[in-house]
């Protein structure tokens, strides 16, 4: 087993592995003596994982219920939430209760939220199931739901006090879903590890190790800049544009496809500026596909311009940017909206 601890206001440890769950009842008790633990979970993996999860809170003595959230990015918003809000308040949920996250990026997100909020806040504990939301959104504090007008536009920053990622839970993931995953690891090493990057195009690292890489270049921008003003930033690379190839294609594409548009695009974009080192985009573009990931977006692109505006990162007609200087070296940029060409 794995682990490693994230450094913010209040420090949390993240445990990588395979039957990491088996952890989980003894961390939540020794971190939260006579909490009783509500366990919001995605329908799928509450199918799945539900069994693992309650036994092993169970079994440390710990009283726990499981609540199941609808699947997918598009119940993402203020109605899952608010119903979510009335099953915790059934339950007479207090702030000496914790929640567990058990799901993907989306679950992550929306029992996040209601963990961040709910009373003004009670304990989160996150049990990513995704290998998407192991390597990603499960540390950082990142919390929200969609609105309409775009993606995350409401949320808060509230860090999780415990973060196991299960790597055997990876094993029961659809394979579209297992290759997404691979678009934030990717990312992560084309932005700041240069020797990780060269291992997965070697083919030469396992789910494990692409979990805990992933999780150690994240950990090091968040303790740095916890609340994404400045170096965190860079773990936006290819979101701008992936973002907005979200929107587009209405949800149509899982977050690592448009993920893997957008850094492709980055890349293009970045060489024809003279930032990017000649040859870069194509060796991102290779190793994404290698991996089975999209690198064009197929549909409407005008509707991924009109996007764009919407997009939190974007003032006026600039966006910031995150551009690769080389692979394993990104950099900032305001880029005004017309230079992003896909
Ligand atoms: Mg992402």
């Amino acid at each position: 087993m794995n682990r490693l601890t994230v450094h913010t206001a209040v420090p949390y440890e993240v445990f990588v592995g395979g039957g990491a769950i088996g952890e989980l009842g003894p961390r939540f008790q020794a971190l939260f003596p006579g909490a009783r633990a509500f366990v919001a979970a995605d329908e799928n993996a509450l199918a799945l994982h539900g069994t693992a999860v309650l036994a092993s809170l169970r079994g440390a003595g710990v009283t726990a219920f499981s609540y199941a959230l609808p699947a997918g990015e598009a119940h993402k918003n203020h109605e899952t939430l608010l119903k979510l809000y009335a099953a915790m308040a059934e339950r007479a949920l207090t702030r000496l209760d914790a929640l567990v996250a058990l799901g993907g990026g989306v679950t992550g997100d929306v029992a996040g939220f209601a963990a961040a909020t709910y009373m003004r806040g009670i304990p989160c504990a996150m049990v990513p199931t995704t290998l998407l939301s192991m390597a990603d959104s499960s540390i950082g504090g990142k919390t929200a739901v969609n609105l309409p007008y775009g993606k995350n536009l409401v949320g808060a920053f509230s860090q999780p006090r415990l973060v196991l990622c299960d790597t055997d839970f990876i094993k029961t993931l659809p394979p579209r879903e297992y290759r997404a995953g691979f678009a934030e690891v990717i990312k992560c090493a084309a932005i700041a590890d240069e020797e990780a990057f060269s291992r997965l195009e070697r083919g030469d690292m396992s789910d494990d190790e692409a979990v805990f890489m992933a999780l150690t270049v994240k950990r090091a921008l968040v303790e740095s800049d916890e609340r994404d003003m400045g170096q965190r930033r860079l773990l936006n690379f290819g979101h701008t544009v992936g973002h907005a190839v979200e929107n587009a294609a209405g949800y149509a594409l899982l977050h690592g496809e448009a993920v893997a548009i957008g850094m492709a695009a980055m890349a293009k974009i970045g060489e024809r500026l003279g930032v990017t080192e000649g040859g870069t985009a194509q060796r991102l573009s290779a190793l994404l596909q290698k991996y089975g990931l999209p690198v064009e977006y197929g549909g409407d692109r005008q509707r991924v311009y009109e996007s764009l505006a919407y997009d939190k990162k974007t003032e006026g007609a600039e966006v910031d940017a995150v551009l690769l200087q080389k692979i394993g070296k990104a950099v900032r940029r305001r880029l005004p909206r017309k230079e992003i060409v896909l």
